[in-house]
């Protein structure tokens, strides 16, 4: 059995997450602590930047928060390389077994969720309140418009736009939530894709949902009842004493409490920077949560949809049976591991089911429920996932012998990573500031270094001056790489579309993989056929 689990030491003590780090390398393995720890140390290690801290450093670096994103760096002992993807010789499924016809870039990676058709297996989202997403999100949602995928704005995002008008307890107005879908719209074809909603508790409480259906007329709402990185409902920085005390008054929870004197204090002498606002949590019940999806349905959702963090595995049966009764479109399951603008680091470590662990419950479950005949909502997977060769191994287990479950996969982390970077090597360039090595092999200028700016401009003629770098940046990485990426795999494997994917084209490289997926090991794999082939 692979114990691969996280026995890094100097990970208890020090985190690049939190920007801690001991004084010597050879800590202790139970605690992280240097074997001799000394008064005249200079570093600042988890203990003792928490002496100062405190609970700023539950958290990724608050001077990063909305310029960063940050995830888990814990080894959960079982991750999508453990298992290999199975090449094929002989034949083409999905296309004739034609060599002249079989060429990869036939490959079919289109797909369908909720109803919804997707360019490409992807979601990307959900981006909220955090700041991170409201300064990139030009570029992700005319990225994720042109690339054809779903692109969702995630929770509080009326509830802390100071230019929201809040009538009776219920948002009538929201410039940032309108901006939000209306960038989205100005390059969507209106097929491939689209914008969706997520509420909360909080975004329930404020009519999120119904001033989106009504006046902005977005077509999916979804229901959040937590994500991988975190439990405990979003949270997010606040800068302003004046902002803390208006989020307070909208009903949020902001730590420090900003009307108290003692605290205003210390905030004008700059004892701290920011308060934290947090989300409460949902408290789902089977009857509530029926009525509340038909009562969705009655005030014009199109697809209702579902987005749970990695709760236990009760929970997550639970989740599949309400979201199997309420006829819910698609159920996101957020695997540990991934993360987005400001989730607690233990958290985000230590909490919730890692991603391929979370798959294979929700498979066992949505297998029950297909034996009894019952209702399957399409699956999305997300917890940290960048790339292709994760999305077919993903996809591919979910199939065990009609379609794969997982129709797609959710990405948010890297999507901001595309985006950020292409924002600053844009502003690097405008500067003459470009890395030498970069610009010596890719160019100086955005035309050159972004690689698929000409089949947007191909696409999109007079209207490519209305796609941000950022967006060029996004789609030519899902397009560029991670479609094309696919389709090679899928090649290899000789499957010419996304729903021929099944569990013969991986095998588990180790035994823990086995054990918590039943794919069997590489050495097992197809020895009767060698027997057979042979005899
Ligand atoms: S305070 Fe002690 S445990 Fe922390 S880095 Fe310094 S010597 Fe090591």
């Amino acid at each position: 059995m692979s114990e691969r689990v996280h026995k890094n030491s100097s990970y208890l003590n020090a985190k690049s997450t939190t920007g801690t780090l001991t004084r010597v390398k050879d800590v202790s393995p139970t605690s992280g602590m240097c074997p001799i720890c000394i008064r005249e140390c200079p570093f600042l290690c988890e203990i003792s930047l928490a002496a100062f801290r405190g609970r700023e450093i539950l958290y990724p670096e608050p001077a990063q928060y909305g310029k960063s994103t940050a995830g888990s760096l814990k080894d959960y002992g079982l991750d999508w390389s453990h298992f290999n993807i199975n090449s094929s010789l002989i034949g083409a499924e999905g296309i004739s077994a034609d060599s002249d016809v079989a060429l990869f870039p036939n490959v079919n990676v289109e797909s369908k969720v909720g109803g919804i058709p997707l360019r490409i297996p992807v979601l990307i989202g959900a981006y909220g309140s955090t700041d991170v997403a409201r300064l990139n999100w030009d570029g992700l949602a005319i990225g994720a418009a042109t690339s054809g995928i779903i692109l969702t704005v995630g929770e509080n995002v009326c509830g802390i736009d100071p230019d929201a008008k809040i009538q009776n307890g219920k948002v009538t107005y929201s410039k940032e939530l309108k901006r939000r879908v209306d960038t989205f719209r100005k390059l969507w074809d209106g097929k491939y894709g689209d914008i969706a909603i997520q509420t909360n508790v909080e975004d329930q409480r404020l009519g999120v949902d119904v001033y989106a259906l009504s006046k902005l007329e977005v077509n999916i709402i979804e229901r959040k009842w937590g994500q991988g990185a975190k439990a405990i409902g979003g949270e997010v920085r606040i800068n302003g004493l004046d902002r803390a005390i208006l989020l307070k008054k909208r009903g949020y929870m902001i730590l420090p409490d900003p009307e108290d004197k003692a605290v205003q204090e210390a905030f004008k002498e700059g004892v701290f920077q920011t308060f934290e606002r947090h989300s409460r949590v949902g408290m789902p019940s089977e009857q509530e949560f029926l009525e509340d999806i038909d009562w969705l349905r009655s005030q014009g959702a199109k697809r209702v949809t579902l987005k749970t963090g990695a709760y236990r595995p009760a929970a997550v049966a639970f989740t599949i049976k309400l979201a199997s009764g309420a006829k819910i479109d698609y159920v996101t399951f957020d695997g540990a591991g991934g993360g987005t603008g400001m989730s607690p680091v233990p958290m985000m470590n230590e909490m919730s089911t890692p991603t391929v662990y979370l798959e294979a419950q929700v498979l066992k479950c949505v297998e029950i429920l297909k034996k009894k005949g019952k209702l399957v909502p399409d699956i999305v997977m997300a917890g940290g996932f960048i790339d292709e060769t994760q999305m077919f191994k993903a996809i591919a287990m979910s199939n065990f012998g009609d379609k794969p479950y997982v129709k797609a996969i959710l990405m948010a982390r890297s999507p901001l990573t595309a985006v950020m970077k292409s924002s600053y090597f844009v502003e690097l360039a405008e500067k003459k500031q470009l890395p030498k090595a970069f610009g010596e092999r890719y160019g100086t200028t955005p035309e050159k270094f972004f690689v698929g700016a000409p089949e947007l401009k191909r696409l999109y003629k007079e209207r490519f001056k209305e796609i941000p770098w950022e967006a060029v940046g996004l789609y030519t990485y899902l397009h560029e790489r991670i479609k094309v990426g696919l389709q090679q795999l899928m090649a290899g494997a000789r499957k010419w579309s996304l729903d021929l994917l099944d569990r013969d084209d991986i095998v588990s490289l180790s035994e823990r993989a086995k054990a918590v997926t039943s794919i069997p090991l590489l050495e097992e794999c197809e020895t009767d056929a060698i027997e057979r082939i042979l005899s």
